[in-house]
């Protein structure tokens, strides 16, 4: 039977070499993605996201270097042809694979949507050449005509009249080219789709459309997504499950419902009350203090702590390794000491309350300067 989980990613780490130090831009994350769902990734930029994107598709290039893990991903025997399973068998690690096995499989099993539409297109080429070219790159027993049939139904399928295939990703408005690079995602009906930052670039009423678009697509055709982006809100929308990265590092994993309810690591709470309800009584809001660290010279112990209106003692001292605190159990997981007896018996095993806060110096400087600073 195959595993309900698409992926599973195991104690990855990717690193920089760079004259002035070694940069740790992903540190020994673990997770995995369920088939079918839409599994969200969020934080700040520079806390390793795109980073990561790219080690899954096997995509990085020096000086970037995955120094440790395994990135299983597990097949479906109904979505699997005959000399795919004899070529990978009913499960694969994709950093094993070897060139040419990277090529059959990359594409038709996983691909990728880039940030940037303008940058992932070839600006001298039709759209019609750039979709029916990784056509043909990945499935070589389809003709001209059949590449070009099957172009037009994908441009059609995210919502671009058959006629602009002819066009130059210049004549495009910026939501048309995202659509069309989704499109040529779609090409080969991969199994999953890593999309990084996909609407960063667009108009709210753009992004709006897109991100319904893909949710469309998705439900129809049940491929899996990992969703990258730093707006939690837009995730919490969208995701079944979210993961919290902070300076490469894993700091909070867990359901959609979990996570708005009960976010218990202090920069997922910062992140969620960082945005402005369009509705309702009007709320003070927080924001996050201070800025993201440098990955060459991370603090001893929790990176997050420079900026934690909870820091304590042992915050300063010992990194903080994922744990459940709550009845969700290993389901929602979090890095932080605070629901950790070991290092904070004082306090009970409940989602951030930001009352805690004013208790320490740091959340009486937030209080008394109108919350973000
Ligand atoms: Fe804040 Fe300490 Fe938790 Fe880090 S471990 S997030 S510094 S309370």
């Amino acid at each position: 039977m195959a595993s309900e989980n698409i992926l599973e990613v195991r104690n990855l780490s990717v690193d920089y070499a760079s004259d002035t130090g070694t940069v740790h831009a992903v540190d020994n994350i673990s997770f995995v993605v369920k088939r079918g769902e839409i599994f969200g990734l969020a934080g700040e930029s520079g806390s390793g996201k795109s980073t990561l994107a790219f080690a899954l598709a096997r995509l990085l290039k020096f000086p970037a270097k995955i120094t440790k893990g395994e990135i299983v991903f597990n097949f479906q025997a109904d979505r699997q042809t005959p000399q795919e399973e004899e070529m990978f068998g009913d499960s694969v690690d994709i950093l094993e694979l070897l060139p040419e096995e990277l090529r059959q499989f990359r594409w038709r099993k996983l691909s990728i949507v880039f940030q940037s539409a303008m940058n992932a297109l070839n600006p001298v080429l039709t759209i019609e050449t750039q979709v029916t070219d990784v056509i043909k790159a990945h499935d070589p027993s389809l003709d001209a005509r059949q590449r070009r049939e099957r172009a037009i139904e994908l441009i059609r399928m995210v919502g671009i009249s058959a006629d602009r295939l002819k066009s130059y990703p210049h004549q495009l408005s910026g939501g048309m080219r995202q659509r069309a690079i989704i499109a040529i995602a779609l090409a080969l009906n991969p199994d999953l789709i890593i999309m990084d930052e996909p609407t960063t670039a667009l108009d709210v009423v753009v992004q709006r459309e897109i991100l319904n678009e893909i949710k469309s697509l998705q439900e129809k055709f049940g491929f899996s997504v990992i969703f990258i982006t730093h707006d939690l809100s837009l995730l919490l929308e969208i995701s079944t499950h979210v993961a919290i990265m902070y300076a490469g590092r894993l700091v909070e994993l867990a359901d959609q419902e979990g996570l708005i309810l009960h976010p218990y690591h202090p920069y997922s709470y910062g992140l969620i009350h960082s945005f402005p309800e369009l509705q309702g009584e009007k709320k003070h809001m927080l924001g996050i203090p201070g800025h993201p660290p440098d990955l060459r010279a991370l603090p001893v112990g929790c990176s997050f702590a420079p900026r934690c209106a909870f820091a304590f003692d042992a915050c300063q001292k010992v990194m903080p390794a994922l744990r459940a605190p709550g009845e969700a159990g290993p389901a929602h997981v979090v890095a932080c000491h605070l629901y950790d007896p070991a290092h904070n018996p004082n306090r009970p095993p409940t989602s951030v309350d930001p009352s805690l806060a004013a208790e320490t110096p740091r959340g009486q400087l937030a209080s008394s300067t109108g919350g973000a600073q």
